[in-house]
């Protein structure tokens, strides 16, 4: 994805409030993230564990997302992150992510299991040290690429679907 800079970063969540997207922690070093190898920019609010943000374009425009993990910590055993597919021991967590607009008054949210430090686009190029079973994939690099972005899109489009 291209290089983002805080102003459009904190403009595109759509699950929150606009005051909250302006207090939220954004990464200290947005300008070292390996923004050509990833699909979206994901990463775990360094001062509040529980929250994680999602930034990917979706839609022709960039969407940000708020997500909470409800567990403590992450589970020991493996499981697998419904956008990238990748088996990880301990790795993987359930993100909650209100829906956007009247749907989040409303209480409803959308829950997936993700790599809980939110760095599959790392994972599929084979850029992050992964501890789980070895799965051998007959798919390229490109396929999985393209696998995680349409999954993210779904996931993205659950959240914004009207409620
Ligand atoms: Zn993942």
């Amino acid at each position: 994805m291209e290089a983002l800079l805080e102003p459009e970063i904190r403009a595109s969540f759509v699950n929150c409030t606009k005051g909250e997207a302006r207090r939220l922690n954004l990464p200290r070093d947005l300008t070292e993230q390996p923004w050509s190898d990833l699909d979206y920019l994901g990463w775990r609010d360094p001062q509040a564990p529980a929250r994680g943000y999602l930034v990917a374009e979706h839609g022709g425009r960039l969407c940000g997302v708020v997500l909470r993990a409800p567990q403590a910590g992450t589970a020991r055993r493996s499981s697998m992150c419904s956008l990238c597919l990748t088996v990880r021991s301990g790795g993987v967590s359930l993100m909650v992510a209100p829906r956007a607009g009247r749907g989040a008054q409303q209480g409803h949210s959308v829950g997936t299991y993700m790599c809980a430090d939110l760095t599959c686009s790392l994972v599929v190029r084979g850029k992050a040290a992964t501890s789980g079973p070895v799965v051998h994939e007959t798919l390229t690099t490109e396929q999985r690429v393209a696998r995680l972005t349409s999954n993210l899109d779904e996931f993205l489009a659950r959240v914004l679907r009207p409620a």
